[in-house]
C-alpha cells in the first residue's frame, strides 16, 4: 500500500514532560526558576544585594567584588536548582535567540573537578561571533563581539542551563543585536517623557515603557509537519489548495479549545509560570490550528525577554505534543496569518499610565499631550514605522485582507477624536481653564469620561489603534523581536516630546503662560498631524487612494521600504535620541536586505525541488495511468475523450510547471550574480518571488485533479484541522 507520510518518531527524543503536581497554584511555583528579588535576599550578602537592586534599579555600576559575590550567590542558586552549565543569552539580529552552554565544573588541578563561575564571567564574554549577522560591522572595525550581562533582566534556569540576559555588542560598541537598542530607546524616552511631565507633577522622576504582547500561533501535527518539506524549511506552505472548509464558518474563534492542544497549552503555561513570564489569556484564534496566549504586561525590556524566552519554549514544548509550533506570519494561503499586538504605554515613577485619561484637568492635559505627541511621532516617522515590522515573513501578512494594511495610520475612537476635533477648533485659551482641583474644560467637552478605560470603541483593521490605555501596534509579525517595533516607536516618541518641550520653553520664555503655550503648541500639532489620523475600514481599496492623497507612506515592497532606514530624517532622528549611529542603521539596513534574499532564496529552491522530486513525477504517474486506460480503451473502441482532456490539462500544467521553475532558477542567478545587498533583494522581489506564486498557483490546480492516492504531500484539511 502506498504510503503518503513518512512517520516521524516524534516523542523519542524528548524528555519527559513535567507535570504540575495536583492542586498546586500558580503562586506556588511562579518564578522558582527565576533568580529574582526573593532569591537575591536568600542567596546575595545585604550589601551585595543592596548594591545589585541599585544597579537594576537605578543603572550604577557595580564593581568587580560585587559582581564577584553576585555570581557565587547565583551559582549556589543555579547548583541548588539542578543546573550544571551557564549560558549567556542573547539575541543577534537572526531574530532568534544565541546560547553557548558552559559548564560550572573546571579541573581543580588535581584530577578532580570544582563548580566555579566568577564575576568577571557573569558580567562580560566573548562569544565567538563571527557567523552573526552584522552587515559588515565586524569586518569593517574589529572582529570581536562581546556579551555584557543585563542586570534588569534576571537570570533564569531553562532545564539544567542557567541563562544570563546579556547585551551584544562589537569591540567598538556598536549594538549587534536587539537589547543594546531597545534599552537606549527605553533611557531615551524615559529622559524626554520625564521632562514634559515635569511641567504637571514635578514630582515625577522617571518614565517607564510598558509591553504587553499577544502571541499568535499555529499548531500542526509533527508527523505531517515532518512530510512537508515547505514547513519543515521555510516555516510556510509554498504549495496547498485551499481546504473546502477553512474559516468560511467562523467556527474556531474563541471556541473550544481541542484536549490534545489544552494538553499542550497547560504545559506551556506551567512552563512559563516558572520561568516568571505572568502568561494570562489563551483562546483559539480566527483560523482553523490558530490560537494566541498573552501575559500581563510588563517592562517592555522583560517583557521582550519574555517573548523571544516563551518562542523559544513553546517551539520544545510543543514537541512532546507532538505538535510542530508554526511562528511563520502566513504559513496558510487563503486563512487568516498570524501577527503580535503590541500593546504599548508609557508610565512614570509616580503611577501615572500617560496614555490613560485622568480624573483631573492637569492629568488629562497631560494625556492629551502624551496622546498627541505619539500622533505626531507617528506621522513623522510612518515609512519607518512600517520597515520596522517589515519582513519577507510579514509581508505576506501586511496589505492582505485579514491583517493590518501596509500603510500605518493611527485609530482613536469617537471620544478622543471629538475631543481632538474641539481641542482644534476652538479660539483663545479661555477654553481650556488649567487648574489642578477643576476637570477639563473645554467648550462643549465636559471632563475626558474614565470610561474610555474600557475598550468599547474597537477597530480592528487600524494597524496602530488607541485601545483606551495603551496603543496597539498590530502590524508586528508573530515571528518577529518586538524589540524593532518597540525601538522605533520610545525614538520617534522621544524625538517629538524633545521637540514639544522645546517650543513650549520658547513660548513660556517669550512670556506666554505655561498652560497657554502647551495648548497652543498641542493645537498646532493636531492640526499637522491629521493625516495620521483614521478611524474608518483600514482593508478598503478607498484608503489605499486616500493614504496616498494623504502622503502617507504606501510601499510595499520590503527591499525599498527598509530604505526608509537611510533617509536624512531617521539618521537625524536616531542620532539624537542616542539609539544608532549611522554606522548601526547602516549596518541593520544591510542585513534586513541580505535575510531577505535569503529568505526568498531559501524559498525558491524548496519550491523548486518540491516541484522536480514531487509534484512532476507523481502528475507524470497519473498521466501514464490514464494514458493506459485511454489506449486500452481506444482497443475496445470505447469512448476516451473526457480522459484525454485530463491528460492534456496535465500535460500543460507540468510543461509550464518545468519551464517556470528553470525560469526562476535563471532569475535567481542573475540576481545572484549583484554584489549589491539592496539591489540583490530588489531583484529576488522584482523578479524570483513572483514565480513562487506562479507556480503555486499551477500545483494547486494539479492538485484538484490527480488520484489522491498519489499525491505525495499532507493537504491543508489534513494539516489543518486538529481533533
Ligand atoms: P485584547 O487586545 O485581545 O482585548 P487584552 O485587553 O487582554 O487583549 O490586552 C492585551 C495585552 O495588553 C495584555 O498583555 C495586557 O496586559 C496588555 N495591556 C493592558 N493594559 C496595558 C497598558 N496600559 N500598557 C501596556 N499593555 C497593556
Ligand atoms: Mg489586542
Amino acid at each position: 500500500m502506498m504510503l503518503r507520510f513518512r512517520m516521524v518518531e516524534a516523542a523519542l527524543n524528548h524528555r519527559a514532560v513535567e507535570v504540575k503536581a495536583p492542586g498546586a497554584r500558580p503562586s506556588d511555583y511562579f518564578g522558582e526558576k527565576v533568580f529574582g528579588r526573593n532569591v537575591m535576599r536568600k542567596y546575595l550578602d545585604k550589601p551585595t544585594y543592596e548594591a545589585l537592586l541599585n544597579t537594576m534599579d537605578n543603572g550604577t555600576p557595580l564593581s568587580s567584588e560585587l559582581a564577584d559575590s553576585v555570581a557565587a550567590g547565583m551559582r549556589q542558586w543555579a547548583l541548588d536548582n539542578g543546573a550544571d552549565h551557564y549560558t549567556h543569552w542573547f539575541q543577534p539580529l537572526t531574530g532568534s535567540t544565541a546560547e553557548k552552554h558552559d559548564s560550572f565544573s573546571d579541573p581543580d588541578g588535581k584530577g578532580m573537578v570544582i563548580e566555579t563561575f566568577s564575576g568577571k564571567v557573569l558580567a562580560q564574554q566573548e562569544p565567538d561571533a563571527s557567523s552573526f549577522p552584522n552587515g559588515g560591522i565586524r569586518n569593517t572595525f574589529e572582529a570581536r563581539g562581546y556579551s555584557a550581562w543585563d542586570p534588569t533582566s534576571p537570570a533564569f534556569i531553562v532545564d539544567t542551563t542557567l541563562c544570563i540576559p546579556t547585551v551584544f555588542i562589537s569591540y567598538t560598541g556598536e549594538a549587534l543585536d536587539y537589547k543594546v537598542p531597545l534599552l537606549r530607546s527605553i533611557s531615551a524616552v524615559d529622559k524626554a517623557a520625564t521632562e514634559v511631565c515635569r511641567y504637571f507633577d514635578k514630582s515625577v522622576n522617571s518614565v517607564h515603557t510598558y509591553l504587553g504582547w499577544e502571541q499568535e500561533f499555529f499548531l500542526v501535527d509533527e508527523s505531517l509537519w515532518a512530510a512537508r518539506p515547505d514547513l519543515m524549511l521555510t516555516g510556510r506552505t509554498l504549495m496547498g489548495h485551499e481546504s473546502a472548509k477553512n474559516q468560511q464558518l467562523e467556527d474556531h474563534y474563541f471556541g473550544a479549545i481541542p484536549a490534545r492542544v489544552i494538553n499542550f497549552m497547560k504545559e506551556l503555561e506551567y512552563e512559563s509560570h516558572k520561568l516568571g513570564i505572568p502568561l494570562k489569556t489563551r483562546h483559539n484564534e480566527v483560523a482553523p490550528n490558530q490560537f494566541e496566549v498573552a501575559p500581563v504586561y510588563e517592562e517592555a525590556n522583560l517583557a521582550n525577554d519574555h517573548n523571544q524566552l516563551l518562542m523559544t519554549i513553546m517551539d520544545k514544548i510543543a514537541r512532546h505534543h507532538n505538535f510542530r509550533v508554526l511562528l511563520h506570519e502566513k504559513p496558510f494561503k487563503g486563512i487568516n496569518g498570524s501577527g503580535k499586538h503590541n500593546n504599548w504605554s508609557l508610565g512614570t515613577d509616580t503611577g501615572v499610565n500617560l496614555f490613560g485619561p485622568g480624573k483631573t484637568a492637569s492629568e488629562n492635559l497631560q494625556f492629551i499631550t502624551f496622546l498627541v505627541n505619539v500622533m505626531a511621532a507617528v506621522y513623522r516617522h510612518n515609512g519607518l514605522l512600517k520597515a520596522a515590522i517589515m519582513s519577507a515573513t510579514n509581508a505576506h501578512r501586511l496589505g492582505a485582507n485579514e491583517a493590518p494594511p501596509a500603510i500605518i495610520s493611527t485609530f482613536l475612537g469617537t471620544q478622543i477624536s471629538s475631543v481632538l476635533d474641539k481641542l482644534e477648533r476652538s479660539k483663545g485659551d479661555n477654553t481650556i481653564r488649567f487648574d489642578a482641583k477643576s476637570v477639563l474644560k473645554m467648550s462643549g467637552v465636559a471632563q475626558i469620561p474614565s470610561i474610555l478605560l474600557d475598550n468599547t470603541d474597537r477597530n480592528r483593521t487600524s494597524p496602530f489603534a488607541f485601545t483606551g490605555n495603551r496603543f496597539e501596534f498590530r502590524a508586528v509579525g508573530a515571528s518577529d523581536n518586538c524589540a524593532e517595533a518597540i525601538i522605533t516607536l520610545c525614538s520617534a516618541t522621544a524625538q517629538q516630546l524633545t521637540l514639544f518641550k522645546q517650543e513650549v520653553d520658547a513660548k513660556i520664555e517669550s512670556g506666554i503662560k505655561k498652560e497657554k503655550a502647551i495648548y497652543e503648541v498641542l493645537k498646532r500639532l493636531i492640526k499637522e498631524c491629521k493625516n495620521i489620523h483614521f478611524d474608518g475600514n483600514g482593508y478598503s481599496d478607498e484608503w489605499k487612494e486616500e493614504a496616498a492623497r494623504r502622503g502617507l507612506d504606501c510601499e510595499t515592497s520590503a527591499p525599498l521600504l527598509f530604505d526608509r532606514y537611510l533617509t536624512p530624517e531617521t539618521i537625524k532622528m536616531f542620532a539624537e535620541v542616542g539609539v544608532y549611529n549611522k554606522v548601526e542603521i547602516e549596518a541593520r539596513t544591510e542585513v534586513k536586505w541580505e535575510t531577505y534574499t535569503k529568505k526568498i532564496q531559501i524559498e525558491a529552491r524548496v519550491l523548486g525541488d518540491i516541484t522536480m522530486n514531487h509534484i512532476l513525477p507523481v502528475a507524470s504517474k497519473y498521466e501514464s495511468i490514464l494514458l493506459d486506460k485511454a489506449y486500452k480503451m481506444k482497443e475496445l473502441g470505447l469512448k476516451f475523450e473526457s480522459d484525454l482532456e485530463l491528460i492534456r490539462n496535465i500535460q500543460k500544467s507540468s510543461a509550464t510547471l518545468q519551464k517556470l521553475v528553470t525560469d526562476m532558477v535563471e532569475a535567481r542567478k542573475v540576481a545572484n550574480r549583484i554584489e549589491d545587498q539592496r539591489q540583490r533583494a530588489i531583484a529576488y522581489h522584482d523578479t524570483v518571488a513572483g514565480y513562487l506564486d506562479d507556480i503555486r498557483t499551477l500545483i494547486d490546480n494539479l492538485e484538484e485533479v490527480i488520484d489522491d492516492q498519489l499525491w505525495p504531500l499532507p493537504k491543508y484539511r489534513e494539516l489543518l484541522f486538529i481533533k
